[in-house]
């Protein structure tokens, strides 16, 4: 019988050695990722003296097929419980129906932070010329930003009512037909990100770090995200990091702390990767660049995620792809992405061998070119298996 991991206020998580895990297989290719996944990760864990009960837990498909629900009380019950979670994708349909169970689970749980890191793993093919120099960890701010779903459809009561509104007490004049989004962004929820990301560069001795604004056009949100970053590092951190205005761009032995315009970040990170590392940014701005620059190191099926609050203790780890339905249950996808979600968690949980062991093992079978079939199109040489079958060879060579 496993146990359950607890959150202390001081000593932050107490992580049994037989951990309680719930999951979410996902909706369609979860069902081939999800099992491949877990086969590598068991592997890894049990190699540390480790073991993982895992907690099946439903939303989605499944959750709807078994219980006429997308998203059941119990499993958010369970995922409050237990702390820590991992997942396979989701299905959100464009335009209309329910909105996305992904971003739900965020908001309920207010895992606050969404943590991309994006590296590149050697032999991994890549459009770019030298994808080693892309090493950048992503802070994307996670319950606010026009995702926090404040958003009414053009022409309903609902719609019309808002644009009146605004007109008579602003004098905004809003196109009649037009829908309406909202676009929140706090001090509070700014400053918790920027927390956690300077405390993340802090802890693993990261130079240099970025926020990523728009601020130059929306001044009184992004702008302030901007600005109150700066207060941040002065009121916090100013022993450990300095913003680059109040050093003329020479921090010492301090992080240096700056920032970039959104649009001009985008290129920057393409053309000149080694001068980005930590990115702290708001929750569009971060789903765009994160995905942008997993394409760079190789795509989204091997982009993994974690969305934590670190106050809390809670943290789910995701895929960072979709459900790819026109691959599901053909045992072919690249179970990459959710398997180094999993290392992400480990390495939350501080199982930081066991994490290692899998990215070795991870670069082990793609040095020997055994990949899916998304690299190995990319690939000379390459023996092409099947999802199930990769991650049999990283347990291979754990
Ligand atoms: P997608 O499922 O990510 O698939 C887009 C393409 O990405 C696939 O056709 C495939 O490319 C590639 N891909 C995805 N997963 C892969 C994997 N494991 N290995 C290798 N390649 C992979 O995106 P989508 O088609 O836009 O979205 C489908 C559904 O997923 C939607 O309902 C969407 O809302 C949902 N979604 C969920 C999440 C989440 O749960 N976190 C995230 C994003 C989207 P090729 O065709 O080139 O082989």
């Amino acid at each position: 019988m496993g146990e359950k991991i607890t959150m202390d206020a001081d000593a932050g998580l107490q992580v049994p050695t037989d951990p309680i895990i719930p999951f979410i297989e996902g909706d369609g290719t979860g069902v081939d990722i999800w099992p491949a996944a877990r086969l590598v990760l068991d592997a890894a864990a049990s190699k540390h003296g480790h073991s993982i009960e895992w907690k099946e837990v439903l939303a989605g498909e499944k959750a709807y097929r078994e219980t006429g629900e997308w998203l059941p009380q119990e499993t958010v019950e369970v995922f409050t419980e237990y702390l820590i979670g991992i997942k396979g994708p989701l299905t959100t349909p464009v335009g209309g129906g329910f909105r996305s169970l992904n971003v739900a689970l965020r908001q309920i749980l207010d895992l606050y932070v969404c943590l991309r890191p994006i590296r590149w793993f050697e032999g991994v093919p890549s459009p770019v010329k030298h994808p080693e120099l892309v090493d950048m960890v992503i802070f994307r701010e996670n319950t606010e930003d026009i995702y926090a779903g404040f958003e009414v459809e053009a022409m309903t009561p609902d719609a019309l009512k808002l644009r009146q509104l605004l007109e008579d007490a602003f004098g905004w004049r809003i196109r009649e037909d037009a829908g309406i989004g909202i676009k929140p962004i706090s001090k509070t929820g700014s400053q918790r990100l920027q927390r956690a990301a300077i405390q993340y560069a802090v802890d693993h001795g990261r130079p240099r770090i970025h926020w990523v604004h728009k601020g130059n056009i929306m001044k009184f949100t992004e702008g302030a995200f901007q600005r109150w970053g700066y207060e941040l590092v002065r009121e916090e951190f100013a022993d450990v990091a300095v913003g680059w205005a109040d050093c003329d761009g020479d921090p010492g032995d301090r992080i240096l702390v700056q920032d970039a315009i959104a649009d001009i970040a985008l290129q920057q990170v393409l053309t000149r990767p080694t001068e980005f590392d930590v990115i702290a940014t708001m929750n569009l701005n971060g789903d765009y660049l994160s995905d942008a620059l997993a394409a760079q190191v190789g795509g989204i099926g091997i982009a993994p995620g974690g969305n934590a609050n670190y106050v809390t203790g809670h943290g789910i780890f995701e895929a960072t792809h979709g459900t790819a339905p026109k691959y599901a249950g053909q045992d072919k996808v690249n179970p990459s992405s959710v398997i180094l979600s999993g290392v992400l968690m480990f390495e939350h949980i501080g199982w930081q061998a066991a994490a290692d062991d899998i990215v070795r093992a991870l670069e082990s079978t793609i040095g020997d070119k055994v990949v899916t079939y998304d690299f190995a199109r990319l690939m000379d040489g390459a023996t092409e298996v099947k999802c199930s079958e990769f991650a049999q060879a990283l347990v291979d060579r754990l």
